[in-house]
């Protein structure tokens, strides 16, 4: 009998392999971080000739990883400057959460990663996945969306009560703007109008791209910087063919429909606070969508480099 190859997904026995132990998830977060050399977090410095290993001892309270820097004369280890340094919890359930949080298409909720990873409260388990969150949160783009840009607003957020009861007072509005077949890039907007939205298209996408979007009224006078196109949704419409070019917002709208399934089905409720951070998380989700499991959460984690996030209680995890 034929056996089926191995998914190229990361399977609950390599997650096992790769993050089993605390040894192990270090290793790998060393991997990634480094993989063009170690680079001392205090300095900055990447001359290899610099680096010696410094011996774990107990006694001495000298953790495995640790090294040696002549450059700066310090010690450091790889967590260093990243959302790990400093917290309680394990690296290795850091590291399986960052890979459930990474591979879920609608998320994770605390309370869940909380019971698989037996962290000792929600609030930890809260507070360890707004950390992955605030991780993956772009600082800001290097270059403005080009080609066809599809973009749509929606009210998210609020309690389960309420929500598609045209009751808006306690949802939050936000735009995204997704490049056909490539990156989504979605925010919250403090009111939905004209001038805020076309803002968001201007900070985001190059002039003269196609930008493609219902019929909202608040959309118009894009023209002449942006070549716009809408669709009548009122009017049955949702995609119209012009020559080998299709006007829809089927990509932003199916971008809208898993955020809100996560945001209903997963979380029941996200805050007006809290909601930049899970867009963060659905944003880094679609944009590495082509990618394994493995891949996806690898690309994050290159993020949790230089975002500590402080909490103003003691209390952090
Ligand atoms: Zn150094």
């Amino acid at each position: 009998m034929k056996t089926k190859p191995a998914p190229k997904d990361l399977t609950l026995i390599q997650l096992f392999d790769r993050f089993g132990t605390d040894e192990k998830a270090r290793k790998h977060l060393e991997s990634v971080l480094w993989k063009g050399g170690i680079v001392c977090p205090k300095c900055q410095c990447n001359d290899q000739s610099k680096f010696s290993d410094i011996a774990p001892n107990e006694a001495a309270k000298t953790r495995a990883g640790l090294r040696w820097c002549a450059n700066c004369k310090d010690k450091f280890t790889v967590t260093i400057g990243t959302i790990f340094e400093d917290s309680h919890i394990p690296l290795r359930k850091w590291l399986i959460a960052w890979y459930l949080l990474c591979s879920s298409k609608k998320g994770i909720s605390s309370l869940q990663l909380q019971r698989l990873l037996e962290i000792g409260s929600y609030r930890s388990a809260l507070f360890m996945a707004h950390r992955i969150r605030h991780a993956l949160k772009e600082t800001g783009y290097a270059e403005k969306m080009t080609g066809t840009i599809e973009v749509d607003e929606t009210f998210v957020g609020g309690t389960n009560k309420g929500v598609g009861g045209g009751n808006r007072k306690h949802l939050t509005p936000v735009v995204a703007m997704v490049q056909r077949g490539g990156e989504v890039r979605s925010k919250v907007m403090p009111t939905v109008n004209g001038a805020n939205l076309k803002q968001a298209i201007r900070d985001n996408v190059q002039i003269c791209s196609e930008v493609h979007t219902d019929a909202n009224y608040a959309y118009r006078g894009l023209e002449p910087k942006f070549t716009h196109k809408s669709v009548k949704h009122c009017a049955g419409e949702y995609s119209r063919h012009e020559g080998e070019n299709v006007v829809t917002t089927a990509s932003v709208e199916s971008f809208f429909s898993l955020l809100k399934r996560g945001v209903v089905g997963t979380f029941h409720h996200v805050s007006a606070q809290h909601l930049p951070l899970y867009l963060a998380e659905f944003d880094h989700r679609h944009n590495c969508r082509k990618m394994t499991d493995g891949e996806r959460t690898d690309v994050g984690l290159l993020k949790a480099q230089g975002k500590r996030l402080i909490y103003k209680t003691q209390s952090q995890p």
